[in-house]
């Protein structure tokens, strides 16, 4: 028998202990909402999203102090309830895969440093043999599925009589994604439009950070930076050619992540042959994460586009990268550098042709020594206009 401590509860707020901890905290959540703890609770939640949203999913996440002292442990624990009705508010299943890709990496985090009995309740909780090192392959598949590394691909592992082999030290990341899932398994929740409406505030904000964080790490769209993929079926958009479905999703979702706003990539099938708006504004809002599903669409990597035969007219670029979107940010530095660097030389030829016409009129002599040829002819054509 497991008994965990208030600080355990703290940090594995989706356990069922921790919420049975909470459970008899308010008769009515609208209540507690409004409530000083519920208010602590929804700041709390804030705090999640905004570190939710800026979240790589690559390396540990920091984590957070915990306060020993009982209402900031509440506090804690509810903020976990609170989290997952705003993003059901929100009804965008980009911030709801953020948030639990988050949530799942700091529990990962924190079983880097938990007691091997801690562990295995975690472990049981989620549906996973508390000891040993293998599951069975039914449970495997939704967890490897979203792992990219080829190690975690079903025909490089060793399954036996149904059960999938896995290495002690790789456990916990199975942890991780396990519970991913189990996390995302039931969002959005229904949520009473009262409670939405309370929340709203929140959600706004989440909502903006989001965008503003598309906006950073992607900036304005730069079509000049597409990778020759992309550029060729937006090519065949436009010549109204044929379009698989692998093409569509692969340039919708990577519209989609680079900040292109819905109603723009919904514009631009226009020219497709049979255009059929409301199908077309399903599948976009379905690719976007607003169409209820459970998938957090990102633009397929490079080897998937070959597969399906969309990788078209790849460039020097595309073989130091392995996703499109790679290619784009790259790209897209590449070309903001030379714009930088025309600009400064722009202006050192400006100044030479400044320096040159103050040195004219302060000698009221020849410098032609000092100025190169083209400023020189900039200066001719300027004094001709
Ligand atoms: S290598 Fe990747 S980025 Fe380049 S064209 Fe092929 S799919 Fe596109």
């Amino acid at each position: 028998m497991v008994t965990l401590d208030r600080k355990d509860l703290a940090k594995y707020p989706f356990l069922k202990e921790s919420q049975s901890y909470i459970g008899t905290i308010s008769s009515s959540l609208e209540q507690y909402l409004q409530s000083p703890g519920g208010k602590h609770a929804i700041k709390e939640a804030s705090t999640t999203m905004q570190c939710a949203l800026s979240f790589n999913g690559r390396e540990l996440p920091p984590l957070p102090d915990i306060p020993p002292d009982a209402e900031s442990i509440t506090n804690i624990i509810a903020s976990y309830p609170v989290s997952r009705i705003i993003v059901s508010c929100a009804q965008d299943r980009v911030l709801i895969d953020r948030l639990v890709r988050y949530q799942s990496w700091l529990v990962f985090a924190f079983l880097q440093d938990e007691s091997s009995y801690v562990k295995r309740f975690i472990r049981k909780s989620i549906g996973l043999p508390e000891t040993g090192t293998e599951i069975s392959v039914t449970d495997y598949i939704p967890v490897a599925s979203r792992m990219q590394e080829e190690r975690w691909r079903l025909i490089n592992r060793v399954v036996i009589r149904g059960k999938v082999r896995v290495a002690p030290l790789e456990y916990d990341e199975i942890v991780r994604e396990r519970l991913r899932y189990v996390m995302a398994r039931n969002l959005p929740i229904k949520v009473p439009s009262s409670i939405c409406e309370l929340l709203q505030p929140e959600v706004d904000n989440i909502k903006t950070e989001w965008q503003k964080h598309i906006l950073e790490e992607f900036g304005k769209v730069e079509e000049s930076a597409f990778p020759p993929c992309m550029q060729a079926i937006l090519g065949a958009i436009a010549g109204q050619g044929h379009l698989t479905h692998m093409a569509r999703f692969a340039i919708s979702a990577f519209l989609h992540n680079i900040g292109m706003e819905n109603t723009r990539i919904i514009e631009l099938y226009g020219n497709v042959q049979n255009f059929d708006l409301r199908k077309t504004m399903y599948q976009v809002e379905h690719i976007s994460g607003r169409g209820g599903t459970s998938t957090e669409y990102i633009s397929p990597q490079c080897a998937t586009m070959r597969t399906h035969g969309i990788c078209i007219h790849p460039d020097s670029l595309c073989q130091k990268i392995n996703h499109p979107l790679t290619y784009y940010k790259q790209k897209k530095r590449e070309i903001s550098k030379k714009n930088l660097k025309s600009t400064s030389e722009q202006k050192g030829s400006r100044q030479i042709l400044d320096k040159a016409g103050t040195k004219k009129s302060e000698s009221g002599g020849d410098s032609s020594n000092q100025i190169p040829s083209r400023a020189d002819g900039g200066n001719k054509d300027e004094q001709g206009t």
